[in-house]
């Protein structure tokens, strides 16, 4: 690649960091945060952020905070702080000992707030909530002064402090920057600063009974913080201003805003407030649910770190927001799993298989190919017998013609294992059938025929006395329709919600090396898809559940 192309390929948050370390602003650093706010788990979503901070920092040899954007106690929970920090490590980035709160700035940001008081850029203001949002005007008409605007920086001080000390009940007073009330921007008609919240917070306890809001947080979080590129989602566009107001009257280190477009998948939803209410209305088993598009949901469901990693990368930063298909997701993890999964052989949906010549009692041990894609990976031994699990749907009594696999007298492969050849059904007193009744060639012996006859079809196999059970679960969208979140007001988004979004298959079949899988491993079931172990696997019960199909089923669905 010349050095052009580089350039070129590079996003445009890459080419604003890479101007700035050319023209030498900074100082020559750069110094990124992930600000998340712990009321809930991160989503996909929130990686792309992750992987767009962390990666830019990595790339120019600079510094990435984790800071806890904890300004709103009501709906904020350790839990969620707890998770997110196992949510970033797992996804392969390291904030080393850069840990911050907000909350950490509350008695800064207070002093801030005093400053603007001393400076006139702030107000005590004492009419009510809904006052002050009808006060606002409309986009196209100027909003009115409140009443409550001169007043003095001493009396603006003194209810300050008092609101502070805990003199007033909820609502009572608020703090608002003294801006302009015909100010184009609706966000700058004197915006709120400060609530009374007689409420306790995850961290500070019952510290404070005033809260600053998001708005004159974040910026001056980021400035204390000494971040360079304060790298954000495009809604935030309209913030900057504010931000700009707020640390140009401060007179404080002012980070360079850069908004990229947020990431949002096909199927699915990626607001937190409707994860939460999917978590509390029981529509899934958690924030954990394999269905679900948070990281800690798509680590469950057998999703690497690299395969999220990589879909980040793919979708890449711009300055539109997008749907990106969840092929894309799904493709990812193929990938991946294609180069590193090992290869097993499982039955889903079994039916009984007995080799009429194959000597009874007697077994021996198949060696199988760990993984093709890796020739490290090594063989294994699968033990072979007189009885065997194949799948159900790769027998037909009477096939179409484009059905290659078996049939009555018809012969087949079975992987690494012999030809068989199909010669009764067996039925049970209402007709189904229950067994296959099948003959092997011993010449066969590892899959192919001495005298060069060809099979038209390989099958997977499980030897029914060795066999280890298992629960399957098996997971489609979690949501029927592409853009679940387009809905008209008279609908619940919920009504999208996928019925079918999840089948358990209660004994699948599975060669007995599977037995010793431990939670969290990954493997490709021959010809089934991509499947690890699950959490709620016990001594008693393995659960697997299917990371993704092969190919994607999907696509060839909606063709039809
Ligand atoms: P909310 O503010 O509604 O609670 P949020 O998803 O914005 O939800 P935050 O915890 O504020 O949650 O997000 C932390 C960071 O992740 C923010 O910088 C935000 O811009 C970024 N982020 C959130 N969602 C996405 C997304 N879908 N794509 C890319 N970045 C995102
Ligand atoms: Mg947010």
């Amino acid at each position: 690649m010349s050095d052009q192309e580089t350039v070129e390929s590079r996003d445009f948050v890459r080419q604003i960091i890479e101007e700035d370390m050319r023209i030498g602003k900074w100082d020559g650093r750069v110094h990124t945060r992930f600000p998340p706010e712990p009321n809930g788990y991160l989503h996909i979503g929130h990686a792309k952020s992750i992987c767009l901070n962390f990666g830019v920092a990595e790339e120019f040899g600079g510094k990435t905070n984790l800071r806890f954007d904890d300004t709103n106690p009501e709906k904020e929970d350790t839990e969620y702080v707890d998770a997110i920090q196992e949510d970033i490590r797992w996804l392969g980035f390291d904030w080393e000992d850069r840990l911050y709160f907000a909350s950490d700035y509350f008695g800064r940001l207070y002093e801030f707030a005093e400053q603007l008081i001393q400076n006139d850029r702030a107000y005590v203001c004492s009419l009510s909530l809904d006052e002050i949002r009808s006060g606002r005007g409309t986009p196209s008409e100027a909003g009115t002064d409140s009443p409550w605007r001169d007043r003095s920086v001493e009396e603006n001080l003194d209810l300050l402090r008092r609101m502070k000390a805990g003199e007033f009940e909820d609502g009572e007073h608020v703090l608002r920057a003294k801006i302009n009330m015909a100010h184009p921007h609706m966000l700058m008609r004197d915006p709120i600063m400060y609530r009374i919240r007689h409420v306790e917070h995850h961290r500070t306890g019952r510290d404070w009974c005033i809260y600053p809001t998001y708005d004159f947080t974040h910026g001056q979080s980021d400035s204390l913080e000494r971040v360079t590129h304060s790298i954000c989602t495009l809604e935030f566009e309209n913030n900057r201003p504010l931000y700009d107001w707020y640390l140009e009257s401060l007179n404080i280190h002012h980070p360079q805003q850069i908004e990229f477009n947020r990431l949002n998948l096909t199927y699915t939803v990626m607001s937190k407030r409707r994860l939460l209410e999917l978590v509390n209305d029981g529509h899934v088993t958690g924030w954990d649910d394999p269905r679900m598009p948070t990281l800690c949901g798509l680590r469950r469901r057998g999703y690497t770190p690299a395969s999220i990693r990589n879909l980040c990368t793919h979708v890449g930063v711009t300055k539109h927001n997008a749907t990106a298909d969840m092929v894309l997701l799904e493709n990812s993890v193929r990938e991946d799993l294609n180069r590193t999964a090992e290869r097993r052989m499982a039955v889903l949906n079994p039916i009984r298989v007995v080799i009429t010549n194959y000597p009874d009692g007697s077994e021996e041990e198949i060696q199988a190919v760990n993984n093709p894609e890796d020739d490290t990976a090594g063989t294994r031994a699968v033990p072979f017998s007189r009885e065997l699990w194949l799948e159900r749907d790769d027998f037909m009594e009477d096939p179409p013609k484009k059905f290659f696999r078996l049939a009555p007298g018809r012969e087949v492969r079975l992987r690494y294992a012999y030809f068989i050849r199909c010669h009764e059904v067996i039925r049970d007193a209402n007709g189904n059938i229950i067994e296959l009744h099948c003959t092997y060639d011993p010449e066969t012996q590892g899959g192919n025929a001495p005298d060069g006859r060809k099979v038209k079809a390989t099958l997977h196999w499980v030897s029914a006395p060795h066999a280890v059970e298992a629960e399957v679960r098996i997971y489609d969208h979690l949501f029927a329709t592409e853009d679940p979140n387009n809905v008209d007001e008279s609908e619940d988004w919920k009504s999208n919600l996928n019925p079918d979004s999840r089948h358990v298959i209660p004994n699948a079949k599975l060669e007995p090396s599977l037995g010793k899988a431990r939670v969290g491993d990954r493997y490709q079931f021959e010809r089934l898809g991509y499947f690890c172990v699950d959490p709620d696997s016990t001594d008693e019960q393995l659960v697997y559940n299917r990371t993704v199909t092969l190919r994607d089923s999907w696509a060839r669905r909606k063709k039809k």
